[in-house]
């Protein structure tokens, strides 16, 4: 038994998803019994990817060259190659972007069952646990063909180093073919942190009015280090831009704590976000729905409320600094 864990990068440095999966896949050998191997496509210094003997990584597998094309074939021949050339039987990815492309495409090359966006570690008898029917249910899972693919809802392990351990770093030759897709220039739009890897993420709804109100919303983000959502009908009415927009249609997040400013808590949002470690409701209804699934709730006016947490929030950074 081996565990083979998909590691993503940008700039030299590796992703925070990715050192979740580390741990994740670490823990899952523990289990076992087995070893925690890794997976880098691209350039990376080997001292960088060394750094995830501190995740619990023993080996690293360097597949070299080019793979910023976002090619999600090239990537899923890769991995596939490497998982075999290795004999991994689990193989782990984030439940991000590329993960949900790249993994089922490993799956299909590799005949293996895929279980995608769990959060907790397998039960000792090997059955997967995760949330179904839009977080209303939980299925578990046995996964019947000799490799499993796991994919890891971001945001489901506290990231700390375990140990000062180094990896052993070994490149590796695989015969992966040309791009189909060409990546001429990335630009990345603004330094704000991208949503599904956020850990806090302060939201608002149609109860905040119009987009002119947002300036509140985007104060508390700032002094908490929070990314920005919204409910479907404020990215519907342009109020704020559609990849803010959370929920069943929208994108599904897992922060660590989620505040919902003036949102309703209709089901159709609480399926993307029932997955939040704490969620603090702010509505100035009593009987919104949203105050069934918090954690703390508020039941006051929007703009007296946030306000006033803001600089509470602002006075406690600085006694804290
Ligand atoms: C197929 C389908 C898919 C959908 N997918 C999604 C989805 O992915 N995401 C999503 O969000 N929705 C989705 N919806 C829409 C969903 O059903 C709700 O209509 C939507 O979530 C409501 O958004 P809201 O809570 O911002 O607005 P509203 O329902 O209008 O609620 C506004 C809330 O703000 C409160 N409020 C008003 N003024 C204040 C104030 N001054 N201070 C504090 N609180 C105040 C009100 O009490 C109310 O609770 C979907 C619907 C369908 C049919």
């Amino acid at each position: 038994m081996s565990i083979l864990v998909f590691i993503e990068h940008e700039g030299n440095k590796i992703k925070k998803s990715s050192l979740e999966t580390a741990l994740y896949g670490a823990a899952i050998a523990q289990q076992e019994g087995s070893t925690a191997q890794a997976v880098v496509l691209g350039d990376i210094d080997a001292a960088q990817a060394a750094t995830l003997g501190k995740y619990g990584i023993s080996k690293v597998w360097q597949v070299g060259g080019n793979f910023s094309d976002l090619d999600a074939n090239r990537h899923s021949r890769a991995v596939s190659e490497v998982a075999q050339q290795c004999g991994a039987t689990t193989i782990v990815f984030s439940h991000n972007y590329t993960g949900k492309a790249v993994a089922p495409r490993v799956a299909a090359r590799l005949k293996a069952g895929l279980v995608s966006g769990i959060a907790t570690l397998p039960k000792a008898d090997g059955i997967v646990c995760k949330s179904s029917f839009s977080g209303k249910a939980f299925a578990d899972y046995r996964v019947l063909s000799p490799i499993r693919i796991l994919s890891l809802t971001p945001n489901s392990m506290p990231v700390k180093p375990t140990s000062d351990n180094s990896a052993a770093v070994e490149t590796v030759q695989v015969n992966v073919p040309v791009a189909q897709v060409k990546v001429k220039q990335v630009v990345k739009l603004s330094d704000k942190i991208p949503l599904t890897e956020a850990e806090i993420v302060v939201s608002g709804g149609r109860g905040l009015k119009g987009p002119e109100n947002w300036g509140m919303i985007e104060e508390m983000a700032n002094i908490l280090g929070a990314a920005t959502a919204c409910s479907r009908p404020v990215a519907d009415t342009h109020w704020r831009p559609h990849h803010e927009h959370v929920g069943q249609t929208g994108i599904a997040i897992s922060p660590n704590l989620y505040i919902a400013i003036g949102i309703s808590g209709a089901i159709q949002h609480l399926a993307g976000v029932s997955g939040s470690k704490v969620i603090v409701v702010i509505n100035k209804d009593a009987e919104a729905p949203f105050f069934k699934a918090a954690d703390y709730g508020v039941i006051g006016d929007a703009f007296e409320v946030v306000p006033r947490l803001n600089e509470a929030l602002k006075k406690f950074k600085a006694s804290h600094a």
